[in-house]
């Protein structure tokens, strides 16, 4: 059982205000895996004070300075790949043979990548008059989720670093500590006190003071739309930045013309992997009618061949959920489901077979979905597909379009220039075609209800930066 005691606060561990301690239970076994301490008020406003104080030197240190840091931390992380593959497993329940892909080595990779980029803000323009220079943002707090949280947490930190700010940062309760051995790194490399604060607690209690904090710039947060909703309204009266990167619930067209098996194989994927709990998952597969009972048969033969079991295990393709109440509102989907009248094609509430315990949910499709049932309309976060027909292809972009969130979209079309052109007309920051993966070089962030703000790339070093115009 991994047992911290103490927060990361102005380069020290600190012991906590707060008395509280959050203990994690693995949602596979259901016993403890993990105790951190859980901070109050106080200790943000100590975490705070610290990263103001820090911001006046590291700002003003080099980009080469702030690479070599960058670096630094990336080689560290390197070291401490098979802790850090431990958390996601024990904390999150994801599979062993999956974890380091798709939840370490790439967020190491990104933070190299940043370091590179850090020579951005010595860009500076000239126009007429005017020299327009780049300043960092100032002190940032971020808040993050549980489903992928050291990709997350270096989305931030990493471009923050490179342009300058200092920031206080706070983890999920389900999957705390990841951000405890990242606050190790960054203590075995010295950054400068105060550049890095790791604070912990609930949401609601270290989140709010967080985002009213008058000494912060700048939040960005990762999480779901009601909570960002809060935050946005806890930090309106100190009109700070507000980057959010929020739910989804996103449209996969597959044309007439695709290569049916392996659009559809591709989609059952892209939504069970992690156990369904990815913002992007292209949950809503819409299948040309001519084509629709032979979709539904490949999803079925295609689900039903994932292997779901103990995260350990290097068989697995799907472990639990992150925990017992995540399943409890995944299994209140599956009925609701059923209940509005849509067709269960393979999976449902009862535990996979030869799993007797655990936060387990066998991999569910629906067919005969319409839009407007709630498990098309709402983030259900969780292994479950839905499959819509459509008659033309504007029916499609129509279906596609009609929802709150707008964070991904997927198309499967005969070739390249029919999947772009289609892609184009999907409201969505991003758009996966003929089975396109992630890509750490392409900005990250959702159009209407799914977020206002970008991650990776330039954009996202963009949310860290200020523009400064200076008139001769
Ligand atoms: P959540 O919103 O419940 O919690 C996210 C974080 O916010 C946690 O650290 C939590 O402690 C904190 N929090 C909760 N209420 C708060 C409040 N009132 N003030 C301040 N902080 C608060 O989300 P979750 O269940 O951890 O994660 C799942 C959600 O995250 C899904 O909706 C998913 O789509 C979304 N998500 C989005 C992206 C993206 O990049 N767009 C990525 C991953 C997850």
């Amino acid at each position: 059982m991994r047992i911290y005691g103490k927060l990361y606060i102005n380069g020290q561990w600190v012991t906590p205000n707060g008395t509280d301690t959050n203990e994690v239970v693995s949602p596979s076994t259901l016993k403890a895996v993990a105790r951190v301490p859980y901070g109050n008020a106080t200790d943000v406003d100590t975490a705070v004070k610290a990263a103001r104080g820090a911001f006046a030197s590291w700002s003003a240190t080099s980009s080469a300075q702030r690479a070599k840091y960058l670096e630094a931390i990336a080689q560290e992380m390197q070291k401490r790949i098979p802790d850090f593959e431990a958390t996601m497993v024990e904390e999150l329940g994801m599979p062993i043979a999956l974890a380091d892909d798709w939840q370490i080595s790439g967020p190491i990779a990104a933070c190299r990548d940043y370091a590179r980029r850090s020579a951005f803000m010595d860009k500076t323009e000239e126009v007429g008059n005017v020299l327009i220079v780049k300043e960092p943002v100032g002190v940032c707090a971020f808040i993050n989720p549980w489903n992928y949280p050291l990709h997350q947490m270096i989305g931030k930190m990493a471009p923050a670093l490179a342009a300058g700010c200092t920031m206080v940062v706070k983890a999920s309760s389900q999957t705390p500590s990841h951000a405890f051995i990242l606050a190790e790194v960054i203590d075995a490399v010295g950054l400068p006190a105060g550049v890095f604060n790791l604070v912990h607690g609930s949401g609601r209690v270290m989140g709010e003071s967080m985002c009213s904090h008058p000494e912060v710039d700048m939040v960005s947060f990762t999480g779901s739309t009601s909570a960002g909703i809060k935050i946005a309204e806890a930090a309106a009266p100190t009109v700070k930045r507000v980057c959010q990167e929020l739910g989804g619930k996103s449209p996969y067209i597959i044309t007439a013309d695709a290569d049916l098996q392996k659009a559809v194989v591709y989609g059952v994927e892209d939504v069970m992997v992690n156990t369904g709990q990815t913002c992007t998952a292209l949950t809503r597969m819409l299948v040309p009618r001519s084509r629709y009972e032979e979709a539904v048969q490949i999803a079925k033969v295609h689900a039903e061949s994932l292997v779901v079991g103990d995260p350990l295990d290097k068989a697995s393709y799907m472990g639990p959920m992150s925990s017992q109440s995540q399943r409890e509102t995944v299994l209140d989907y599956i009925n609701k489901g059923v209940a509005e009248g849509a067709r269960l094609v393979t999976g449902g509430t009862d535990l996979p077979a030869g799993i007797e315990s655990g936060a387990y949910v066998r991999p569910t499709i629906f067919a005969d979905v319409n839009n407007q049932m709630s498990i098309a309309q709402e983030e259900i976060f969780g292994p479950v597909m839905t499959m819509i027909p459509y008659d033309t292809l504007d029916e499609a972009i129509t279906i596609a379009n009609d929802t709150i969130y707008g964070l991904s979209s997927g198309v499967y079309a005969k070739d390249k220039a029919a999947a772009v052109a289609i892609a184009r007309r999907i409201r969505a920051g991003q758009c996966y075609t003929n089975g396109g993966g992630f890509s750490y070089q392409a900005p990250f962030g959702g159009y209407k209800q799914s977020g206002n703000g970008r991650e990776w790339g330039d954009e996202g070093m963009g949310e860290f930066m200020e523009t400064k115009s200076i008139l001769m």
